[in-house]
């Protein structure tokens, strides 16, 4: 039995939180904290100096030396700058611990080798970052020692966002501004903000470090790029919701003591489908905060596994032929008291808002499925989303039965637009049974399933950052809140315009609806003919940041600069060739120097072997002669599938302009790792496992 922990005592322990500032911080300094938090005004000089110094205190006090500005810059992962919080030595070689209200606001770090897809020319090739004080700042506890980390969000000289933060926090003005605009309407006087909350779910991989460090390919690539599979495989789902293994449960153990301290409330922990993979999923926080949570969960998942000799994997697809990982982001819009938009509620009167909400995100995801398609890309969900696995590459809303039923009356109801007709609707929606949380069953093939009071966007990567994903939902729903407003506020008719507007979105927008196998070919070819986009790659997803309809949006609700999304396309392209290209050269190492001298070793044994057989005995040779035959054809394949491999890669380097290069990366590069990997996982079965260079699946998968 380990130690005893009390949940409640350690939870947010090395949090700056609202209790701390409320206890530590003079009255008026908390008031005008607080103000700035929950209203977004500006931090004036002095209220920063007291906040710093009652930081830093309490950071010491916890442990810490240093203080680090804690951003998300676009490679998706997170970035710091440590510095100490210790003085220049006066005259008598004294030191005393120093951090001003200048260094919590802003910092400057080097920040030229963050990819700013053109946006930071070099004669400007400063960044800041500035502290987002709605994200608390923490003690984080590791080898180095305790750290304060500020989040900030990071920005150009200029003032462009070089970050994922900066976009997030203005998508959620956006949608706050349209959702009390939308609730006024509908007679709210009291809410006085509304927030996206984010509940993401986390999948990941846990393999044993010793054998994860003889394989080059997850050391460089995070993924298997060779290897068979073993014997046994998902196949009869004994490790879904199975028991959890002693290792694996002194690990979770410790992630979730790890979390806890750091306020991220990790809830929710199972075994997932595949072998080896995992569940964490945190009670839900309002988007920026769960944004922030999310990086630290993966940072935990991974710094606590090698602490119990394992390597957490976070690529969305380790093993070829298992499932893979993603990210289920739960969204939905709740406000400062207590109202989810998307809670069907109890009342008809809410059902109508209810309603209108729900049409306006139907027509939010049908208008700009490429765009959130594109939110959920990167170089390893193209393993997953149009590859035959959750979810498809196709954007569709799950309803389920009751709601889906209720959009069909909507649409069928009420052709004319007399009263009568609208009142028989209306009579309609106020027979709507109570929409019971868990009234419909789940899907699991769809990509944007309603699930009783929240959207679950399933796409996301297991890897990715969820900023992307949230500001993609939040503008456009703010987008499709803000039309509504527009007509609702010309009526004269209230009730009667959005009952019209719901009908209209409805019948507009049910194209969109799929309550049915997302996994099926019949859905390809279904969605096809309803002219739903089937965007199977990342290469041809990230053009959708560009187009006009994009840009109009980002720029009507502020959220991203028609330059800030051309340096997005810029850097995406960039990071899918750079993840292609690391991938290709591991293959082309991992097959030069270790998997053709084994097999050469292999082939050398076989025929000393059936020399020495025939000089002994005049035997029948005949199956090692066969075996020997066959191994050689598959190296002599292997051998020519390198040499392609090796000359596409160079080719690859040479093209200069991005999007080129990426679909270069797609079609010859890729094809030519298929062409190589097929022969050696052949081999891998062939070959004797004494002899093969390194940890094979079943050992990875079933062993740890
Ligand atoms: P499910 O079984 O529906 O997946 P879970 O309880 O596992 O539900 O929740 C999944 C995630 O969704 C959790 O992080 C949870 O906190 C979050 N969640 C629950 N309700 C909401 C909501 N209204 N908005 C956003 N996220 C939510
Ligand atoms: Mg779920």
């Amino acid at each position: 039995m380990g130690e005893v922990i009390n949940v409640v005592d350690i939870f947010g322990e090395d949090v700056f939180n609202d209790s701390v500032m409320q206890q530590r911080l003079p009255k008026k300094v908390y008031k005008d904290l607080k103000k700035t938090i929950e209203e977004g005004k500006e931090l004036d000089p002095v209220t920063a100096e007291v906040v710093a110094h009652v930081m830093k205190e309490w950071a010491i006090e916890k442990g810490a030396t240093h203080y680090s500005h804690w951003f998300q810059p676009l490679t998706g992962i997170t970035a710091e700058k440590h510095d100490s919080f210790i003085s220049a030595p006066d005259k008598h070689g004294k030191i005393i611990m120093e951090f001003s209200g200048k260094e919590l606001i802003k910092g400057e770090p080097d920040a030229s080798s963050f990819p700013s897809g053109g946006l930071r020319a070099t004669f400007e090739a400063r960044g800041y970052t500035a502290w987002d004080c709605t994200s608390p700042a923490f003690v984080r506890h590791d080898a180095i020692g305790g750290t304060l980390c500020i989040p900030t969000a990071f920005c150009s000289y200029k003032g462009e966002a070089l970050d994922k933060k900066t976009p997030l926090l203005r998508s959620m003005e956006a949608v706050n501004d349209q959702a009390l605009r939308l609730l006024r309407l509908f007679g709210n006087t009291t809410s006085k903000k509304a927030t996206p909350s984010v509940g993401p779910e986390q999948e990941y991989f846990l393999v044993d470090r010793e054998k994860y460090l003889q394989r080059k390919d997850l050391i460089y690539s995070g993924r298997t790029l060779f290897g068979a599979m073993p014997p046994k495989g998902q196949e009869l789902e004994d490790h879904y919701f199975g028991s959890i293994r002693e290792r694996i449960a002194s690990y979770m153990k410790e992630v979730n003591e790890v979390l806890w301290k750091l306020g991220v409330s990790a809830k929710t922990q199972h075994n997932e489908v595949a072998p080896a993979q995992h569940e964490l999923a945190p009670i839900y926080a309002q988007a920026n905060i769960a944004v922030d949570h999310n990086q630290l969960v993966m940072e935990t998942l991974k710094k606590v596994a090698g602490r119990h000799g394992l390597t957490c994997l976070l690529h969305e697809k380790p093993f070829a032929g298992v499932n893979g990982s993603g990210k289920h982001n739960n969204w939905s819009i709740t406000t400062d008291d207590g109202i989810n938009l998307l809670d069907p509620g109890k009342t008809p009167h809410e059902n109508i808002q209810f309603l209108l909400v729900l049409t306006c995100i139907l027509k939010a995801v049908d208008k700009h499925a490429d765009l959130l398609r594109e939110s959920a890309a990167d170089v390893g969900n193209d393993h997953r989303l149009g590859a035959n696995e959750a979810p498809p590459a196709i954007i569709s809303v799950f309803l389920g039965e009751q709601l889906e039923d209720v959009i069909n009356q909507l649409i069928s109801t009420g052709e004319a637009k007399t009263s009568k007709q609208g009142g028989k609707l209306l009579t309609g929606v106020k027979t709507l049974p109570d929409l019971a949380k868990d009234a419909t069953d789940r899907n699991r093939t769809s990509p944007f399933a309603f699930t009783g009071n929240k959207f679950e966007f399933r796409m996301v990567g297991s890897s990715a950052s969820i900023a992307g994903p949230n500001t993609v939902l939040n503008t456009i729903v703010a987008e499709a809140f803000a039309e509504a407003c527009e007509v609702l506020e010309k009526a004269d008719d209230f009730d009667m315009a959005v009952h019209d507007l719901i009908k209209e979105y409805a019948t507009a927008h049910q194209r969109i609806i799929f309550n049915g196998n997302g996994y099926s070919d019949e859905w390809v070819e279904e969605a096809e003919k309803r002219g739903l986009p089937n965007i199977k790659s990342m290469v041809d997803a990230i053009p959708a940041l560009v187009t006009n309809k994009a840009v109009a949006l980002f720029e009507k609700f502020h959220v991203f600069t028609k330059a800030e999304l051309e340096s997005h396309v810029e850097i995406e392209y960039e990071a899918y060739a750079k993840a292609i290209n690391i991938e290709a050269k591991t293959m082309i190492d991992m097959a030069s120097k270790q998997i053709i001298p084994a097999v050469i070793k292999y082939t050398t044994v076989l025929a000393n072997s059936i020399n020495a057989v025939k000089a002994a005995a005049d035997v029948d040779t005949s199956a090692q002669v066969e075996l020997l035959t066959e191994t050689s054809a598959l190296l002599s394949d292997a051998k020519v599938a390198l040499a392609k491999l090796i000359d596409v890669t160079e080719k690859a380097a040479q093209i200069n302009e991005a999007s080129v290069q990426a679909t270069f990366f797609r079609d010859e590069v890729k094809v030519a790792m298929d062409e190589l990997r097929a022969p050696v996982d052949r081999l891998e079965m062939i070959v004797d496992k004494e002899l093969w260079p390194m940890p094979s699946y079943g050992d990875l998968i079933f062993e740890v």
